[in-house]
């Protein structure tokens, strides 16, 4: 693995320019023991879980089997716009639905789109301002995905940094992981399921099995309509427990309300 970009020069000047910035909000994470199948999983692991929430939908530059997301419309009204035909995305359902939950993750993409424009290095300071100080588990994330490659690599360097945290969670963005593993920037307590898309499998495979000639734990997650998932010879995850282990592919069944079929 590349040294910890920390310490090198670069870095050094990275911080000075962002303690001369507007400094950033802070980012707000969540509590798993607020999410019913979150605080299964903290009994069952023995762990606490924090959660990380962005924009459903904006925040996923790959999603296209499930892109949907909430909007605001000029009279300061929500309603959900469905982007893909193949299933909704829960999560932008909720986002349509809960101001609160938007909020949330209006607020936490706002920083981080933010601190990742001023570099890696302060994208990686903000996640890291935000983690828990003890030992602990953070679901990154329960709405949006990871954004750009610059937030992609702060995200690594700050679970470098902080290797008392397991960061665990699915992400579309396929292209971003397979550069962070060419280049080895991601970290044993970053677990991630990569979530296969039409046509993906193949591509998915691969980066599983590089990331385990890495020692890393990646797993490949395959949504499926809930009559396939009764048939699937894979497990199927219910409580996030295979999301956490990232140790086999594992399918997910769509859940939620879901747009007719066009
Ligand atoms: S990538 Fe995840 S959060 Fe983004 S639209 Fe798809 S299901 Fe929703």
């Amino acid at each position: 693995m590349d040294e910890p970009l920390i310490h090198s020069p670069v870095v050094r000047t990275s911080f000075a320019q962002h303690l001369k910035q507007e400094p950033l909000a802070p980012l707000r994470l969540g509590k798993g023991s607020g999410n019913e199948k979150l605080s299964k999983l903290e009994r069952r692991i023995g762990k606490k879980i924090y959660t990380l929430t962005l924009r459903a939908g904006h925040d996923c530059p790959f999603a296209e089997d499930c892109r949907a997301r909430a909007v605001v419309d000029d009279k300061g009204k929500a309603h959900l716009e469905d982007l893909s035909t193949e299933y909704r995305c829960y999560a932008a359902s909720l986002q349509a639905l809960r101001p609160t939950m938007r909020e949330v993750g209006e607020r936490n993409s706002r920083i981080l789109h933010e601190a990742c424009h001023r570099g890696v290095i302060v994208g990686a300071t903000c996640l890291m301002e935000a983690f828990p100080s003890a030992a602990a588990v953070l679901r990154a994330h329960v709405a949006g995905d990871y954004f750009s490659y610059r937030y992609f690599k702060a995200m690594c360097l700050a679970a470098d940094r902080c290797p008392e945290l397991e960061i665990y969670g699915h992400t579309k963005s396929l292209e971003y992981v397979e550069r962070a593993l060419e280049m080895e920037l991601i970290p044993p307590n970053m677990k991630l399921s990569l979530s296969v898309q039409k046509g993906q499998a193949a591509w998915a495979t691969k980066l599983r099995l590089m990331a385990q000639a890495q020692g890393l734990k990646m797993a490949c997650a395959y949504v499926l309509q809930p009559t396939a998932a009764q048939y699937s010879p894979m497990p199927v995850d219910h409580d996030d427990y295979l999301a956490y282990t990232a140790e086999e592919d594992y399918a997910l069944v769509v859940h939620g309300t879901q747009p007719s079929r066009r």
